[in-house]
C-alpha cells in the first residue's frame, strides 16, 4: 500500500520528537493514509500520540537493538519495511539521528534523498531555500520509490487531529544481524538545562556581539526567567567567542526557531542569523544602531542601549507579571 510514511524518533515513556510530529502533520495535508515508523525503547507507548498527529499505522519496536547500536539496525529494520511496503515518500526529522537513518538508507535503495526541504507540495515535489533562505527552489523528486526527504527544522506546525483514531500497530519483527551491532552507544549525556528548550520555547531572548561581554548574557537570563517558557539564544559570533555553548546557537548554522515572539539584544542581524528566525510571530530588536538590518524584520524596534535599557525591561516584565 503506497502512501508517505514518517521515520519517528521516540525516547522511553512514549515521547515523540517534535519534528516528527511536524512531519505528521504535514504528511496527512497531502495523504490521509499515513504510516510512523517508531524503533526502539517508547514506541509502544507513542502510539496514541503519533495518531494524535495523524498516524493511521504505526510500525513499532520496542526492542532497545534500535537505540543501543547507532543507526544500522533501525535504517536495516526500515529497508525491510520499505522493501515489503513499498511507501512512495519516507519523511525524516533534521536530528542527528534521523539524519544518519536516511542516509544509510539511501545507501540501501538507491532512491533520491533530498535534504533541508522547507515545504513538500506532494510526495515527489519538494521546496528548500537557498542563499540564506532568500530564494525558494522547486525540487521534483525523480528514481524509484521511496523518496526521502529529510525536513528543515520547524518547516511545518505540529498540530494534533481532533478527534483521531488510534493508528493500526503493526509489530516490526526485523532479525538485525550482529554484524550491525558492532558500534555500540556507550553513555550518553544530557545537557543540563533549566527552563523550555530553545527549539520549543513561545518566546526566545537572543544576544549578539552588542551585549559586550559574557557576563551580560545574565540579562538575557533575567529577562527570559522574568516572562517564564522563554529560552535564551545567540548569535554565531558570541558562540564563537566562547561566550555561551554552541547549544543556543540561532541561525544557518545552528537552530531554526520559530517562537511567538523573538527578542533579539545587539544582533545586526546578518543573513545567516535570520535565516534561523525570521519566521518568529513577532520579533523585537534592540540596538543602538538605528541602521541595523535587523530593524528591517522587526516588528518592534528599539534604538537604545542595550546594557542600560535590558533592566529596565525585565523590571516592567515583572511588575507587569505581578500586577
Ligand atoms: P555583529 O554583527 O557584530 O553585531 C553586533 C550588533 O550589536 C551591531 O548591530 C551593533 O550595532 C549592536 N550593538 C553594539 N553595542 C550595542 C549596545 N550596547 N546595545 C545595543 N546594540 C549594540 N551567524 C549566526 O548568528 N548564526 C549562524 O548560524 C551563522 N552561520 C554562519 C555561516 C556562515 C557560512 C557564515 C559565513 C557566517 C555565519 N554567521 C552566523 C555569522 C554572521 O554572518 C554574523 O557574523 C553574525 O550573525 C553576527 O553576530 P552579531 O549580530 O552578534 O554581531
Amino acid at each position: 500500500m503506497p502512501g508517505i510514511w514518517v521515520y519517528a524518533n521516540v525516547s522511553p515513556g512514549g515521547t515523540v520528537e517534535g519534528s516528527a510530529l511536524e512531519c505528521l502533520t504535514k504528511a496527512r495535508s497531502i495523504d490521509p493514509d499515513v504510516a510512523a515508523v517508531a524503533l526502539g525503547p517508547g514506541a509502544t507507548e507513542a502510539v496514541s500520540t503519533l495518531g494524535r498527529y495523524g498516524a493511521r499505522r504505526a510500525f513499532v519496536s520496542d526492542d532497545p537493538v534500535f537505540v543501543d547500536h547507532l543507526a544500522q539496525p533501525p535504517a536495516f529494520a526500515l529497508f525491510q519495511l520499505v522493501r515489503e511496503h513499498r511507501p512512495e515518500l519516507v519523511l525524516f526529522g533534521p536530528t542527528y539521528d534521523s539524519r544518519d537513518v536516511a542516509g544509510r538508507l539511501q545507501a540501501m535503495t538507491g532512491s533520491t534523498l533530498m535534504s533541508n526541504v522547507t515545504d513538500l507540495l506532494a510526495p515527489d515535489y519538494a521546496q528548500t531555500q537557498i542563499f540564506g533562505g532568500t530564494l525558494v527552489v522547486d525540487v521534483a523528486l525523480s528514481g524509484p520509490d521511496p523518496k526521502l526527504v529529510i525536513v528543515k527544522a520547524k518547516a511545518f506546525e505540529a498540530e494534533p487531529v481532533e478527534g483521531a483514531p488510534q493508528p493500526e500497530v503493526v509489530p516490526v519483527a526485523v532479525e538485525v544481524p550482529p554484524e550491525l551491532r558492532r558500534a555500540r552507544r556507550v553513555e550518553r549525556h544530557a545537557e543540563a538545562a533549566a527552563g523550555p528548550k530553545l527549539e520549543e520555547a513561545r518566546v526566545v531572548v537572543a544576544g549578539g556581539r552588542g551585549l559586550q561581554d559574557p557576563s551580560n548574557f545574565r540579562l538575557l537570563e533575567e529577562l527570559a526567567q522574568a516572562i517564564g517558557n522563554a529560552a535564551v539564544g545567540a548569535t554565531r559570533a558570541v558562540v564563537d567567542a566562547g561566550w555561551v555553548p554552541y547549544s543556543l546557537q540561532i541561525g544557518q548554522t545552528g537552530k531554526t526557531v520559530k517562537p511567538e515572539v523573538y527578542i533579539a539584544v545587539g544582533i545586526s542581524g546578518a543573513t545567516q542569523h535570520l535565516v534561523g528566525m525570521k519566521e518568529a510571530k513577532r520579533i523585537v530588536a534592540i540596538n543602538k544602531d538605528r541602521d541595523a538590518p535587523i530593524f528591517q524584520v522587526a516588528d518592534l524596534g528599539i534604538v537604545a542601549d542595550a546594557l542600560a535599557i535590558l533592566p529596565e525591561v525585565i523590571r516592567a516584565v515583572q511588575a507587569a507579571r505581578a500586577g
